[in-house]
């Protein structure tokens, strides 16, 4: 086991993940909890699935408080305005992270239970919470800015924030070096495709635009979310349909993207779909297709010049259809995919030798991000001066 190890949690409404992280080398173990609160389930809350992962860790051999923990980390969804550095949680910033919860009703309450029953059960060890809006919090005006009231915006707090912040920020850093060039040096597009997905354009190191919004219901077409749809759906079916709010949030976080077209929202089984000639998943992948396009070609023009488009996470890495489909007939934009290399596997170029921009596959670490920057977060308090007494953490 390695010396100093960080417990990164990620604690959603109805599951809870976890991987114990040695930041300077590999994952030492993780696992997740599922299925938390439902009624056949035999995890009641978050405390109960917390207990469970402290179970599964110490039937793996593990003892936590018997391992060099040194922090647990916390995923939160949403920083608003104000957290956009790794911060150290005392109830002081548990309280403001709950006054977030209107920004993410879906995201932040089930992430402040997971953080108050691991604060309860380690108390030993400092808790910080890192950011999943931390990496856009210095996006450009011009793009962080919904171009509605002015007033009403900064009365309430309605800007773009983005989300996956962790991954953009890792596999930007991650795509630099794989092409030995420093990250000040490079211009790129990273595409997140996940059950959730997001792209970003980076210049110099620092985000320009992002897909997600106030919300990461935003952007791109995602497993359950809806992306980009017209505003004026949402009144329209509050006055017409006469659906409640929540019933429509809940359709366009739930029920909407390629589930809600195609009624399955794992791109493998989309896949089948697809093969045994399922008409409406052919679409629900054209529509998620046509709007990764999109982007694309919206952060090309917002960079300008770009070197490397880099994709990461479940089919960013996976699904060689997937990246061929969204970059097919680009070689005028300077973009040409080499076939073979995009059927291979882990890290890799799979753009041809002559294709102007680089592409790459990146797999993402988010946990990995997580733990090094709770580090980061160790070292700058434990600094004299900087709320640290005597090289100890001290709570912020
Ligand atoms: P999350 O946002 O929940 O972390 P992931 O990054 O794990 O999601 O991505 C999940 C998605 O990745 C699913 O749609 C899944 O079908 C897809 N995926 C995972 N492995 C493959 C694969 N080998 N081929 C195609 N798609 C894959």
């Amino acid at each position: 086991m390695a010396d100093r190890v960080v417990l990164v949690i990620n604690s959603g409404s109805s599951s809870l993940k976890f991987q114990l992280v040695d930041p300077a080398g590999p994952a030492l173990a993780s696992g997740s909890v599922e299925r938390i609160g439902e009624e056949s389930s035999s995890i009641p809350d978050h405390d109960a699935a917390l207990h469970r992962a402290f179970e599964m860790l110490s039937d793996d051999g593990i003892d936590l408080r018997n391992c060099g923990l040194v922090a647990v980390g916390h995923r939160v969804v949403h920083g608003g305005k104000d957290f956009h550095r790794p911060t150290v949680l005392d109830d002081a910033v548990i309280g403001k992270l709950e006054e977030l919860a209107p920004l993410a009703p879906l995201h932040n309450p089930p992430a402040v239970l997971g953080i108050r029953v691991a604060r309860k059960l380690l108390p030993d060890v400092p808790h910080i919470a890192v950011f999943d809006t931390a990496f856009f919090h210095d996006l450009p005006a011009a793009a962080a800015t919904y171009a509605i009231d002015r007033e009403l915006a900064a009365q309430w707090q309605i800007r773009r924030y983005g989300f996956h912040g962790t991954s953009h920020q890792y596999v930007s850093a991650q795509a630099a070096s794989f092409l030995g060039r420093p990250l000040a040096a490079v211009n790129q597009i990273v595409l997140h495709l996940g059950n959730g997905a997001s792209a970003s354009a980076i210049a110099a190191g620092r985000p320009v635009e992002t897909s997600m919004g106030l919300t990461p219901l935003e952007g791109l077409v995602m497993g359950t979310r809806s992306g980009d749809v017209d505003p004026g759906v949402f009144s329209y079916l509050w006055r017409t349909a006469n659906m409640r709010v929540d019933e429509i949030e809940s359709m366009l976080n739930h029920r909407s993207g390629v589930l809600g077209l195609a009624g399955e929202r794992d791109f493998r089984r989309l896949r089948s779909m697809i093969e045994s000639g399922d008409g409406a998943a052919r679409l629900a992948y054209d529509v998620f297709i046509h709007r990764l396009r999109k982007y694309v070609g919206a952060y090309l023009a917002v960079l300008g010049h770009t070197d490397v488009i880099s994709f990461t996470a479940g089919i960013g890495e996976h699904d060689a259809a997937v990246r061929r489909d969204a970059l097919a007939g680009l070689a005028e934009l300077g973009i040409e995919l080499d076939e073979d290399r995009n059927l291979g596997a882990g890290a890799r170029r799979i753009s041809t030798d002559r294709s102007h921009i680089a592409v790459l596959v990146i797999p993402t670490n988010e946990e990995l991000a997580i733990a090094r920057d709770c580090m980061g977060a160790i070292a700058s308090a434990a600094k004299p001066g900087a709320g640290g007494r005597d090289g100890r953490v001290e709570v912020l």
